[in-house]
């Protein structure tokens, strides 16, 4: 492991059964207090596209709003957020997904994406890919170029990247926990 990975690993902190039985939560607010975890893990995710000529970074609703925010202005792209039902003033597109229990719904403004613009897609953490899968799809849907997802935190017994990639978006993620 890097000397970079374990401090990321060592900055998150791990609840057992939050909120459920059997979770091992990943609670990034440890990570997000530390300045020098904060700050190498935005500059290592976006570090491949510095000049690709990305123009926004979608985040997800919640807390990929951090570390978007943060990769949008090391890019000097914009930012757009993809919120939770309900949430978006103007005009939306909404898809579904499916969450451990129930379902779920992500929307977007109409007018976010203009055709082939040049989009990065971020969370925190990726577990079984259903929350970014609704997210790539409202983008494609609006003629987004994706040219990445990208998450701090893999989850790889759950399947997520590789739901992602099937789907033609590469996937960066700076580290892994095993298990859920
Ligand atoms: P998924 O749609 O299964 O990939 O779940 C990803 C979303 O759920 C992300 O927004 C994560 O923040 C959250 N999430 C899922 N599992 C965990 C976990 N073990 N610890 C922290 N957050 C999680």
């Amino acid at each position: 492991m890097s000397n970079l990975q374990s401090e990321l690993k060592k900055a998150i902190r791990t609840i057992p059964n939050y909120p459920h039985e059997g979770i091992m939560f990943r609670d990034i607010t440890t990570l997000l207090s530390n300045p020098s975890a904060f700050r190498r893990s935005v500059d290592e995710m976006v570090h491949p596209f510095t000049g690709a000529g990305i123009s926004q970074i979608v985040g997800i609703d919640a807390r990929g709003f951090i570390f978007g925010g943060a990769m949008a202005h090391q890019l000097s792209a914009g930012f757009l957020p993809l919120r939770k039902k309900g949430k978006l003033p103007y005009e939306t597109v909404t898809m579904s997904y499916a969450l451990e229990y129930g379902e779920a719904e992500l929307e977007i403004h109409t007018d976010a994406v203009k055709e082939g613009e040049k989009v990065i897609l971020v969370d925190d953490l990726i577990a079984t890919g259903g929350t970014a899968e609704a997210g790539i799809k409202l983008l494609q849907m609006q003629g987004a170029d994706i040219v990445a997802a990208c998450f701090v935190i893999d989850l790889p017994d759950l399947g997520g990247r590789k739901k992602i990639e099937d789907l033609g978006v590469p996937v960066r993620t700076l580290i892994e926990f095993e298990g859920e």
